[in-house]
């Protein structure tokens, strides 16, 4: 090195003025962690929690924070800037309640926004060329009960023309008053649809939406594809194969579309589903990462070398994958032998005090279900089913049972003499029936997942509401077990 170079790199070291311009996609995903915000650690968060961290906002500089209006039920609205650039980009979470995963990232961001380390040469270009405006939980009273809707159970995604709703009103005048160059529609999607005919869960999926019928491609949907050929490139360093694109039908009433339609390239974001995610904390951390990486392909006009082609050859979502799927088992009906397969989801429930939830397992469908694939998958060719056992309590207390005992041995159920509890479901991996209760509990389609399975009469796995348990190990990781009431 030249002496003249290391006086000028001195010089700048002890200014301080020596920052990496570049955009390190890697250490950024690395340091995750130090700007996670972690007051949020589970989805059915509430609007009181975003208010709490909105506030500890204001006493920042950084932030110019705005109520922009109230919700039905009077929740406040507020728009969170950032940045003094020409470039206004809009960004929006949670329009359905029961979609948070990028409202998480969004208060991810504004920590690492505040931050102080290696990043600040990105920051200070970042907050010079752009200006950030963030909505996060546009949605609020949805997002209390932990539903798609409003409080008038109106669907806000389908309120873009009629405008009858105060949420709906606050984006669209949000829209007109800064004209955005570029937005984020923040969503969550099915967690069991896949990228394209694969194996692969639809993990983040993108959407350029279209502005009429004929899905005429203008320059601002034009750009929207681009600016999603780098946010697809970026993710793919982390979920390779697990990227999609979201159904681009023309929807009139929804906003994404009508955002292209109004001027704004509005890149649509679908949170889906990761293996052992059910809270959506990894997937909360990619939208982080697709979110900057995102204003970097804006700051660097990369998006701009980016092809429609690039955009078309991204899978689009399919609807292949079951929570588990057993393949070739053999139930028998009338003496006959039947080879089937089936397809078991455990759909989440919220719970009566919206703050958590429970899982109901059920069979979606049977047969031959060679085409799909699961999340977690079995061949089981020559392996019979049969009903599950009830446990009788008698006089025992439910607390000295041994579940994993229980499950060894092919029980399902416990039978309780009492109906002494109201809870909706119960932390045992087994399911409890209250005495006069009569459930169906056949094997069958549409039925509860609750079943054994045997090989040459040895029983091999013990499925209790959807969650398969191996008999010979103490592998059960069951959320929960249901409770059957009279
Ligand atoms: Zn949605």
């Amino acid at each position: 090195m030249k002496l003249l170079t290391v006086i000028t790199l001195l010089l700048l070291i002890s200014t301080g003025n020596i920052m990496p311009q570049n955009f390190n996609l890697q250490k950024l995903y690395d340091s995750y962690s130090t700007y996670k915000n972690n007051s949020f650690t589970k989805a059915r968060f509430k609007h009181k929690d975003v208010l709490k961290n909105i506030k500890k906002l204001k006493s920042k500089k950084l932030f110019k924070i705005k109520m922009l209006g109230k919700s039905l039920e009077g929740r406040e609205i507020n728009l969170i800037s950032i940045g003094k650039g020409k470039i206004n980009v809009l960004l929006w979470s949670q329009m359905h309640g029961d979609e948070p995963t990028a409202t998480m990232a969004l208060f991810d961001l504004f920590n690492f926004f505040s931050a102080d380390d290696e990043f600040n040469g990105f920051r200070k270009e970042l907050f010079s060329k752009l200006t950030l405006h963030f909505i996060p939980m546009l949605n609020p009273d949805g997002a209390e009960k932990f539903k798609r809707r409003n409080a008038l159970n109106i669907d806000l995604n389908r309120d873009a023309i009629r405008l009858q709703c105060p949420e709906s009103k606050i984006l669209k005048g949000i829209r007109d008053s800064l004209k955005p160059k570029f937005g984020f529609n923040l969503h969550d999607q099915n967690t069991r649809y896949s990228a394209g005919n694969s194996f692969r869960s639809a993990t983040i999926s993108f959407l350029a939406p279209a502005f009429n019928y004929e899905k005429e491609i203008n320059e601002v949907r034009g750009n929207t594809m681009k600016l999603i050929v780098k946010l697809n490139e970026a993710l793919s360093n982390f979920i390779p194969g697990h990227i999609a694109k979201y159904n681009d039908d023309f929807e009139p009433r929804a906003f994404g579309d009508n955002f292209i339609k109004w001027g704004t390239s509005s890149v649509l974001i679908e949170s889906g589903g990761w293996k052992n995610d059910a809270e959506k904390q990894y997937i909360r951390k990619l939208n982080f990462i697709a979110l900057l990486a995102g204003f970097n392909a804006i700051i660097k006009e990369s998006y701009k070398q980016a092809t429609i082609e690039e955009y078309k050859q991204i899978p689009t979502n399919d609807n292949l994958l079951f929570d588990l799927l057993l393949r070739k088992l053999t139930v028998k009906y009338k003496n006959q032998k039947y080879k089937i397969d089936i397809g078991i989801n455990k759909n989440q429930e919220t719970t009566a005090d919206y703050k958590d939830y429970y899982n109901i397992g059920k069979i979606e469908d049977w047969g031959d279900l060679s085409i799909f694939y699961g999340y977690k998958e079995y061949e089981l060719e020559g392996y019979e089913i049969k009903k599950s056992k009830i446990y009788k309590l008698n006089d025992k207390k439910l607390e000295e049972i041994d579940a994993q005992e229980l499950l060894n041995k092919g029980y399902g159920f416990i039978e309780l003499d009492t109906n002494r509890f109201a809870d909706e479901y119960t932390k045992l991996p087994l399911n409890i029936i209250f005495k006069g209760a009569n459930p169906n509990l056949n094997v069958d389609y549409l039925n509860f997942a609750n079943f054994t399975i045997w090989k040459n009469n040895k029983l091999m796995f013990n499925v209790v509401n959807g969650c398969i348990h191996d008999v010979t190990s103490d592998s059960c990781k069951s959320k929960n077990g249901l409770i059957f009431k009279p």
